[in-house]
């Protein structure tokens, strides 16, 4: 079946899409399996007018609003390969089933590659966080842990003293050097050298020496790759983030190949439901003024 525009990844960044474009009265189906990077808070932050709120609940308003458009066909599933040109693009299901489209839109939102460090999965997105605008003000004051993966992480162990008192754990990830040191002084941050063992109760930290330390929460910065490999197959570039690769879009969120637009975390350094929101209806008006001008 054709359609002017597939949107793969039914999510915010896809959903926002998806809404100028149904709006537009042009023909277009969303594939979405289902799978939210925020899939393992209760509460979502941040979000203009929904603050607070469960971040499925924001997403199934989101999709009840759009299932008011006859134009537009929401199909479950997963696109396991995406492959043509601007005008004839084809994209084939897992099982075999291909739809058709002039446009593909990519909101395939990217996956968090947590460090090794026993105990931290179990805590994602409860006591175990990567945002302190998302989750930091939650944690009433603190104390706080920033558990280092690298040098990258000296971004984390400056801001979240704004949030209560920060120990920073560099569990042999870095070395700081005098500059790194002071800053942190700056900000007056506890730096803590022994190595974590694992993470027990609700966020506190057995080091290897069996001190535990006990926090209100802890900070840390997952690798994240895209969520699916169908940028790759289509042949749009990437990005090298300090977290990972990311899409790499032009100001109207084109990708490098023609047709081709990708919005939301997949094509940004560092995301938030209010960012892929936006960038979400960016691509969706940007798509549909380039169907016209061919
Ligand atoms: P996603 O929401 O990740 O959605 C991508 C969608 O694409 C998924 O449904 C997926 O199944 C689908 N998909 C991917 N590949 C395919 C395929 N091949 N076929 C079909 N479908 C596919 N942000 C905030 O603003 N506030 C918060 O409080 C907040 N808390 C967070 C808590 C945690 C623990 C984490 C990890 C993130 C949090 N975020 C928060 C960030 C937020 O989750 C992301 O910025 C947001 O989900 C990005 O939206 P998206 O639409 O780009 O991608
Ligand atoms: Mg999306």
């Amino acid at each position: 079946m054709s359609h002017d525009v597939i949107v793969i990844g039914g999510s915010y960044a896809g959903m926002a899409a998806a809404l100028q474009i149904a709006r537009a009265r042009r023909k277009l189906m969303v594939i979405d399996a289902g799978v939210r990077r925020n899939r393992f808070a209760s509460h979502s932050h941040g979000f203009l007018s929904q603050d607070g709120v469960d971040p499925t609940e924001i997403a199934a308003n989101a999709r009840l609003q759009l299932a008011a458009y006859p134009n537009l066909r929401w199909l479950e599933g997963q696109v396991a390969r995406a492959e043509g040109e601007r005008d004839r693009f084809k994209v084939t299901m897992e099982d075999g089933e291909e739809h058709h489209a002039r446009r593909l839109i990519l909101a395939l939102g990217v996956s968090d590659i947590l460090p090794e460090v026993a105990g931290l999965l179990d805590r994602w997105g409860k006591t175990v966080f990567h945002c302190p605008y998302c989750h930091g003000y939650e944690l009433g004051g603190g104390p706080i842990a920033v558990l280092a993966v690298g040098p990258l992480s000296m971004h984390q162990a400056s801001l979240l003293p704004d949030w209560g008192p920060t120990t920073f754990l560099l569990n042999d990830a870095f070395t700081l050097d005098e500059a790194q040191r002071t800053r942190l002084d700056a900000r007056g941050v506890t730096l803590e050298t022994t190595a974590v063992s694992r993470i027990s109760g609700k966020a506190n930290v057995e080091l290897a020496d069996g001190r535990v330390l006990t926090f209100a929460g802890i900070f840390t910065a997952p690798r994240m790759q895209p969520s699916s490999p169908l940028a790759a197959q289509l042949g749009c570039a990437h990005e090298d983030g300090p977290l990972g690769p990311f899409l790499r879009t032009g100001p109207m969120k084109e990708t490098t190949v023609s047709g081709i637009f990708a919005c939301g975390d997949v094509a940004r350094q560092a995301g938030s439901v209010s960012w892929a929101v936006g960038d979400g209806a960016l691509a969706g008006a940007a798509v549909h003024q380039s169907l016209i001008e061919q």
